[in-house]
């Protein structure tokens, strides 16, 4: 996978679980389309009375979700900005989304405001190969997520994690290493790792 194709997952599957943080702080998630996706960047657009406007107007910052029949899932966490050029970017928007049309027929498109997300971190997540297979990417002034676990030099190689971990995705050596493409992040070697060897990253 890279970035542009984990975009285009999304655009394919369309209807995304998306969340924003409401006035009080607090997640709030609806199914939303993703209208465009070009130049690693997400495309969407909202209606000005919806609340999801005005929390996206008072707070940039949203995630998306959706899993394909596959049970491959991408995941995106980053900043939505509105777009200024409101009537080419709705137009464009309803020439590749021609559905669009029965919902907001003729000049009643132009209640909608057009979104990008163009810095975000993406994580894409396939539970349907064996083993699992899971991929970081950053796009605009965002980095990869570095989330999971890590050896570090405090490994006794006893091997107690590589006997425990579901996905046989540690491997000998000295330390020990897991193969981050392929774990879980179930966290069941922290627990078991009887030196404290191993280190959980920071969740960005
Ligand atoms: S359980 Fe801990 S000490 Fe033992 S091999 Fe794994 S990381 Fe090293
Ligand atoms: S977090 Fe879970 S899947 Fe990943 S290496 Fe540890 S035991 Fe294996």
């Amino acid at each position: 996978m890279n970035t542009q194709q984990c975009l285009q997952m999304l655009r394919e599957i369309k209807d995304t679980a998306f969340a924003t943080v409401d006035e009080n702080g607090f997640p709030q998630i609806r199914m939303i389309d993703i209208m465009l996706t070009e130049n690693k960047k997400l495309y969407f657009c909202t209606a000005r009375g919806k609340d999801f406007y005005h929390q996206l107007m008072r707070d940039g910052h949203v995630a998306i979700t959706a899993m394909n029949r596959n049970y491959q899932m991408i995941r995106v966490t980053g900043i939505a900005e509105k777009l200024s050029e409101q009537k080419y970017w709705i137009d464009y928007i309803f020439e590749e989304n021609t559905s669009m049309n029965s919902v907001y027929p003729n000049e009643s498109r132009y209640i909608l405001e057009p979104f990008c997300i163009a810095n975000a971190q993406i994580e894409f997540f396939d539970l349907g190969q064996t083993p699992i297979y899971r991929e970081s990417f950053g796009i605009g002034n965002w980095n990869a997520a570095e989330k999971g676990f890590v050896i570090t030099d405090s490994c006794i190689g006893c091997g107690k994690c590589k006997r425990n971990c579901p996905q046989q995705c540690i491997t000998d050596g000295k330390p020990y290493s897991i193969e981050q493409n392929h774990c879980l992040h179930c966290g069941l070697c922290f627990e078991k790792c009887p030196a404290n060897a191993i280190k959980k990253e920071c969740v960005s």
